[in-house]
């Protein structure tokens, strides 16, 4: 038998993957993966003291003993356990992708399918080259379909993710400008993204295809893609809809063959309303009621501080400092302005990982913010700083320590503040204050 069977049988029989030594379930792989900080071969031993069955090591260790396994490569062979895994499983899995929105829309579609289906989702935000194999190998045997989020910043990563999670079923959320240093700018976005309908159009899939964006069906069609199943806002699509009410919460009037249906969410955020057009096409493609998918979308609450609406004293905060790009900012501050509020606030933080766009963005969004008609805007961090801090109506804070200084001075009170930046600037840090 090869490594990878005898990883393989024990995996069977007792599937629990570990990589952090403070997570050791008796019995688990532990895999010891190497990181920026980190080597993890140097926590083997500690991890089967604490009952790992087995560590799989790329290092020698000082006593090599039958429960280690030395491999070329940790990361490779926990992908190639993966997909070997995957290989098994005979079940349709939804690739999704997308600039903006993968999250939400996984949420959104777990929510609809488990309403009928043992339904498997991503855990939270693992969507990379180790996030995708450890979210493959915790599906259990009785899933009956698997939905996979895939994140990139650089080509050729979603060829690479597919290859592992094997799509029957891909979705690309949106192309926006996010990574744009990785990818090479906006059309390095749309050629990365568009791997999962390469992969889709070579292995016979079905892609789901917003009509209402022309980046998406550009693309589709650039690929050759054959089997499509197409939303949007226009009659003609299986499924098409429109928003009835975006502020505070979203409401959809949607159709599928000549009939209406109406559904009620939780979720703030007029850009959510694509992202629950797709749960709505893909719980319709998989044999579900039209009750049936309105049930699951309208009891997802998120909780994620994505599109979070809280209640907070007087105040009444946007929660959306989970991550932040120039495209999801503009969507941000554009709902803002259509919410019904007497003070509005706007405090943004900076995006990260622009390359050589990143003044240009910072201070296009500046713009946009300043112009919006809120009643104050602040921003916070050096890259909004050093792209524009001469607007005297606004605040301009280089930290999230200094902005938290002033709004203690300062509090905000019957406000409805929009909070978002991107996940290095920690804009939670201020949630506190209000
Ligand atoms: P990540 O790259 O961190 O995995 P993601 O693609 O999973 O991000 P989400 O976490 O679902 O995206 O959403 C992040 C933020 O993107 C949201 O809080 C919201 O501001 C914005 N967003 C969500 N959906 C859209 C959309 N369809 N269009 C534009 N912006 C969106
Ligand atoms: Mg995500």
């Amino acid at each position: 038998m090869s490594q990878l069977e005898v990883l393989y049988q024990h995996y069977l029989s007792h599937p629990e993957i570990c990589t952090d030594t403070r997570r050791i379930t008796p019995g688990c792989l532990f895999f010891a993966l190497k990181g920026d900080k980190f080597n993890a071969n140097d926590f083997a031993a500690k991890a089967l003291e604490q009952g790992a069955a087995y560590a799989i090591i790329d290092e020698p260790a000082y006593q090599l003993t039958a429960q280690y396994i030395l491999v070329p490569d940790v990361l490779q062979t926990l992908q190639d356990l993966a997909k070997l895994h995957r290989s098994h499983l005979n079940i349709p899995v939804i690739g999704l992708t997308g600039s903006n929105g993968k999250t939400t829309t996984k949420e959104l579609i777990r929510a609809v399918l488990q309403v009928k289906y043992q339904t498997f989702a991503t855990s939270g935000n693992l969507n990379n080259h180790i996030g995708v194999p450890l979210s493959l190998l915790a599906i259990k045997p009785d899933t009956e379909i698997a939905v996979i989020e895939m994140g990139a910043n650089h080509q050729q990563e979603i060829a690479f993710l597919c290859e592992i999670a094997q799509p029957t079923h891909g979705l690309i959320t949106n192309i926006g400008m996010a990574h744009l240093d990785g990818f090479g700018g906006f059309e390095g976005v749309k050629k990365g993204k568009a791997e999962l309908f390469g992969y889709l159009k070579a292995h016979d899939g079905i892609a789901f295809i917003n009509q209402d964006n022309p980046e998406i069906t550009e693309m589709a069609q650039r690929n050759g893609l054959e089997e499509i199943i197409s939303y949007g806002q226009k009659e003609g699509n299986l499924i098409s809809g429109k928003l009835t009410q975006s502020a505070p919460t979203l409401a959809l009037a949607w159709q599928k063959e000549g009939s209406d249906y109406k559904v009620q969410t939780q979720l703030t955020g007029a850009y959510n309303f694509e992202n629950i057009l797709a749960a709505i096409i893909i719980g319709t493609t998989f044999g579900l009621e039209p009750a049936q998918i309105n049930m699951g979308l309208s009891g997802y609450t998120p909780v994620n501080n994505r599109s979070q609406l809280l209640k907070t004293g007087t105040n009444t905060v946007i929660c959306d400092f989970y991550n932040a790009n120039p495209s999801s900012m503009e969507a941000a501050i554009q709902n803002l302005k259509t919410m019904d509020a007497s003070k509005k606030t706007a405090i943004l933080g900076d995006m990260f990982e622009l390359g050589n766009e990143s003044t240009e963005q910072h201070l296009r969004i500046a713009k946009l913010a300043t112009t919006a008609g809120f009643s104050q805007v602040i921003f916070i961090g050096q890259m909004f700083y050093n792209a524009d801090n001469t607007t005297p109506e606004n605040h301009y804070f280089k930290t999230p320590e200094e902005a938290v200084r002033w709004l203690t001075a300062n509090p905000e009170s019957e406000s409805l503040i929009l909070l978002k930046g991107s996940r290095g600037m920690a804009l939670e840090k201020l949630l506190p204050l209000f």
